[in-house]
């Protein structure tokens, strides 16, 4: 499995790819992209299978970025990983069509159960 982690902040990029080891996707291959244009490059090269993206990003936020990526490929899951948890914003998310929102900080169990409901696991 091919995991797109998409954050403006190495360090949360860091701490998600951390969270998803732990959450038992040890054998998962990991992509990172800093920005919503790299994480578009990534996903049109092919072969992503999960985007787990921030919402807070310069230039293109996670919103417009989860719009363009439903647009093209619209089966792809997209699980945002944010601060935002107002219910507007978590409405908003869902409305461009994300398919799962999680609020930071979280245990990896839920990023578990996430996955799990939108993925067959595979390892
Ligand atoms: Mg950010």
């Amino acid at each position: 499995m091919n995991v797109l982690v998409v954050d403006d902040s190495a360090t949360m990029r860091m701490i998600v790819v951390k969270s998803l080891r732990q959450a038992g996707y040890d054998t998962a291959t990991v992509l990172e992209a800093a920005s919503a244009r790299e994480a578009l490059q990534a996903i049109a090269a092919g072969g992503v299978h999960l985007v787990l993206s921030d919402v807070n990003m310069p230039e293109i936020s996670g919103i417009e970025l989860v719009k363009v990526i439903k647009a093209k490929f619209p089966t792809l899951p997209i699980i945002m990983i944010t601060t935002e948890s107002s219910p507007e914003m978590k409405a908003k998310m869902t409305a461009a069509g994300a398919n799962g929102i999680v609020t930071k900080p979280f245990p990896p169990e839920q990023l578990r159960r996430l996955i799990d409901s939108l993925l067959p696991k595979t390892s």
